[in-house]
């Protein structure tokens, strides 16, 4: 854990050596963390980024990256968010690493977060933690996880070299992750619950044209087969009823994704799902915390978007900051 970098404000007459207050506290280095950073940082707002793992997101997980506009070639997931991280640490931004535990709200209302055992003061919060892969929930996949079961390809293909594999779900994950395992593998199935796939459509022409991938259509895994590692799946056809075992060394799962939100217990509004609810200026239930990215309840989960919105939270953040220093400093 880094010790928080304290820089003294000029425009704060409440601020103290021991209490130090940030402008905005990003919490998560995806697209849409790392775009508010820029942002912010930009704007000349003092701020930290915190990030639990590697900044990137799910997107430094991703081979190739082809409907980001001005790379009419693609570019990479990683060279990408390394790009995104270079240019907001330019700009400023201080990235720390550690996890969000508690949140209070003070009635001045700055914020104060505990971050591992550190208390970090803010007026305000950008919540850009994004969302990470769903669990199949079947018996099997826990015990063999790292065992043969992957929730990423780009981690994990080069095991599977020549190797039978099956995929499970039928969205852009699935379909863009399984283009990438042909390159490794020697034949993979996709098992769909539906007759036909959820991805993009010139994904699903890439892959009904791919003679290494064959697909099981309306069924669902009931098993994940092996005992020390992945020997196979048991597949359920849901119109007939019948049972089949496919045989495979490695299962890849791509069913969706769950927000990180669970960390901020009742901070913010939720739905049902655990995505956080915002304005159209990405401004929570909460006055001062905005939300973007992944973890926040919209309609189109991309690179594109996160970053869009990233910038959006951070031009708020922006505004509420200055008031608010306008109204409690003069
Ligand atoms: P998704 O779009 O929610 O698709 C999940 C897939 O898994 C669906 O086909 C779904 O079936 C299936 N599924 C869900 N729960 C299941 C279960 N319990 N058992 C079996 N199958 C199950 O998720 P995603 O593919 O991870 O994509 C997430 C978001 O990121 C999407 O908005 C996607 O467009 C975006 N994304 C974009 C790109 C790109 O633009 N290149 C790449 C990756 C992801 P049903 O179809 O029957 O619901």
């Amino acid at each position: 854990m880094s010790v928080v970098v304290i820089k003294p404000k000029t425009n704060s007459k409440k601020e103290t050596k021991e209490e130090i207050i940030y402008d905005a506290i990003i919490i998560g280095g995806g697209p849409a963390g790392l775009t508010a950073g820029i942002y912010l940082s930009r704007a000349r707002m003092d701020t930290l980024l915190i990030e639990k793992a590697m900044p990137g997101g799910q997107a430094i997980l991703t081979e190739i990256i082809e409907n980001y506009p001005g790379f009419p070639h693609g570019i990479t997931g990683p060279e990408l968010m390394q790009n995104m991280e270079e240019q907001a640490v330019r700009f400023g931004l201080k990235i720390e690493y550690g996890e969000a535990v508690e949140f209070k709200i003070k009635e001045d209302k700055v914020k104060i977060i505990k971050i591992n055992n550190q208390e970090y003061r803010t007026l305000t919060i950008v919540l850009a933690s994004g969302a990470e892969a769903s669990k199949l929930k079947v018996p099997g996949e826990g015990e063999l996880r790292g065992r043969g079961v992957s929730y990423c390809a780009t981690c994990d293909a080069p095991f599977f070299k020549d190797q039978k594999i099956v995929v499970i779900g039928g969205g852009d994950t699935a379909i863009e992750e399984t283009l990438y395992l042909t390159k490794f593998i020697r034949e993979a199935t996709i098992v769909h619950r539906r007759d036909r796939l959820r991805a993009t459509k010139i994904l699903q022409e890439r892959v009904f044209a791919n003679k290494k991938i064959n697909f099981a259509w309306d069924s669902v895994v009931t098993k994940i087969l092996g005992s020390e590692k992945v020997e196979g799946i048991l597949i359920q056809n849901k119109k007939t009823g019948k049972k089949k075992e496919i045989p495979c060394q490695g299962v890849f799962i791509f069913v969706g994704n769950v927000p990180n939100s669970k960390f901020l217990n009742e901070l913010v509004k939720l739905d049902q799902k655990g995505y956080i609810l915002t304005d159209g200026n990405m401004m929570t239930s909460q006055e001062g915390i905005f939300a973007c990215g992944d973890v926040r309840k919209k309609i189109l989960r991309q690179v594109v978007t996160a970053c869009g919105e990233g910038a959006t939270a951070a031009f708020a953040a922006q505004k509420y900051i200055e008031e608010f220093k306008g109204v409690s400093y003069k």
